[in-house]
């Protein structure tokens, strides 16, 4: 029988009747002849709740034990939605993480996919079982403990299932019929996208679009897996993720991210000496910092200040990292400046990589509208700056503009 990936994000399962809303378009698959894994995650808002009990309960929690308790909101909507099934006519079994068994890194928390073992699966698909419903997020360390990957995990999930059980598609449904220009929440013009590139995808989820987690992304295009976004809620045709050369048009940009949640730190007067950014990088690596952009200034006798980008809820850890290399030694600074009210926002498209002249209009939006820019990085196919947060929506508006995305080239 040829399979499919169905994934359904948390307002698609928020309750029984989503769910039996969900378990419809379950069955018109089943009725089709496909055996299908459905993915799902917990209900909208579960996870949340269960992150905020953890760290309610202590600053500096052991990690296994947030994974076994953020993991949990899956188990509920799994079993549900095997049971809906279930009464549908339908052979339906939940499967748990461990169960499959999912195997991950034992990074708790943002825990990768290193395997997954579809031997019982292929079992019980032949003997019968027509529908599996997989607990997305979920995985099992070398160590026999829970984890779970990193918020929005269960389209990983649902990615590595599609590779490991040779699925025809992996169909995403989610409560926006599809990967638009830019976030639809923010820009009421923004446009729905029939195909987008796999690497303009993943530079626009790891800019912020969390229509989809970025790892998934990664996986759909390492294992050419055919991925699409669409709505749970209306019946219409989503985003197909797919090879550039499947692409028969494209505007120069595709799409607008951003980060709201963003610092901007500056470790004053360093040492301008060779190995100076190992030593500041190294160890906020270790300390599991992720550091984004990075400038260094001109230096003045032989010192000078080293800036970088980081998550704000990461702020602490970063001062904490920094401090201690100081106390080693290895570094010496003579302040550490925290702006914790900026934003990220970026331009994306793989037509920058043959057209001059896009940063520049970038800024010019920017300018126009009085929004000052803080920090820039570029690659070959994106543009982001750091700006103060009380100006992201609009300069995502007045970027969205400029690059006329409402219109199709
Ligand atoms: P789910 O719970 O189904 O996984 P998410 O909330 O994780 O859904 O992702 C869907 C949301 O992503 C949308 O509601 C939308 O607000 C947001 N989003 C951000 N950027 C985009 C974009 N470029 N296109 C579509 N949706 C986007
Ligand atoms: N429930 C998890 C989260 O909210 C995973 C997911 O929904 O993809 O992050
Ligand atoms: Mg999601």
């Amino acid at each position: 029988m040829p399979r499919l990936v169905m994934k359904f994000g948390g307002t698609s399962v928020a309750d029984l009747d989503r769910i039996r809303n969900a378990a419809a378009r379950i069955k018109r698959e089943v009725d089709a002849g496909y055996d299908v894994a459905v993915v799902v995650s917990a209900m909208s808002g579960k996870t949340n709740e269960l992150v905020g009990w953890v760290r309610e309960s202590g600053a500096l929690y052991d990690a296994r034990e947030y994974d076994a308790v953020v993991s949990s909101g899956e188990q509920v909507t799994s079993g549900l939605m095997a049971l809906t099934l279930q009464a549908m006519g339908i052979e339906a079994r939940s499967w748990q993480g461990w169960q499959v068994p999912v195997r991950t890194t034992s990074a708790h928390g943002a825990a990768r996919i290193e395997d997954i073992e579809t031997q019982n699966l292929d079992a019980k698909f032949s003997d019968g079982m027509q529908v599996a419903v997989i607990a997305g997020f979920q995985g099992l360390s070398p160590e026999n403990r829970i984890t779970t990957l990193g918020r929005g995990g269960s389209d990983t999930t649902a990615v590595a299932f599609a590779a490991a059980l040779g699925a025809e598609r992996c169909d995403i449904y989610t409560d926006v019929d599809g990967i638009y220009t830019t976030d639809p929440r923010i820009v009421a013009e923004a446009r729905k996208l029939d195909r987008i590139a796999y690497e303009e995808m993943l530079e626009l989820a790891s800019l912020g679009a969390k229509v989809l987690q970025t790892r998934s992304v990664e996986l759909a295009m390492r294992y050419k897996v055919r991925l699409q976004v669409l709505s749970s809620f209306e019946d219409k045709p989503g985003t197909l993720v797919c090879d550039e050369e499947e692409i028969m048009e494209s505007n120069v940009v595709s799409g607008v991210a951003f980060q709201r949640d963003e610092a901007k730190l500056t470790l004053i007067s360093v040492a301008d000496r060779p190995g100076i950014a190992a030593a500041i990088f190294g160890p906020l690596a270790d300390a599991g910092v992720n550091v984004d952009m990075i400038v260094q200034n001109i230096s003045e006798e032989g010192r000078t200040d080293m800036t970088f980008s980081c998550p704000v809820d990461e702020v602490p850890h970063a001062r904490k990292a920094l401090e201690q290399a100081m106390e080693r030694g290895e570094i010496n600074y003579h302040g550490l400046d925290a702006d914790t009210n900026v934003a990220k926002v970026s331009i994306v498209g793989i037509g920058m990589r043959s057209h001059a002249g896009v940063a520049k209009k970038m800024f010019r939006a920017l300018a126009n509208d009085g929004v000052n820019i803080k920090v820039i990085t570029t690659s070959e196919i994106k543009v982001s700056v750091l700006i103060d947060r009380k100006y992201l929506e609009l300069a995502v508006r007045a970027l969205h503009d400029a690059f006329d995305l409402e219109k199709a080239n």
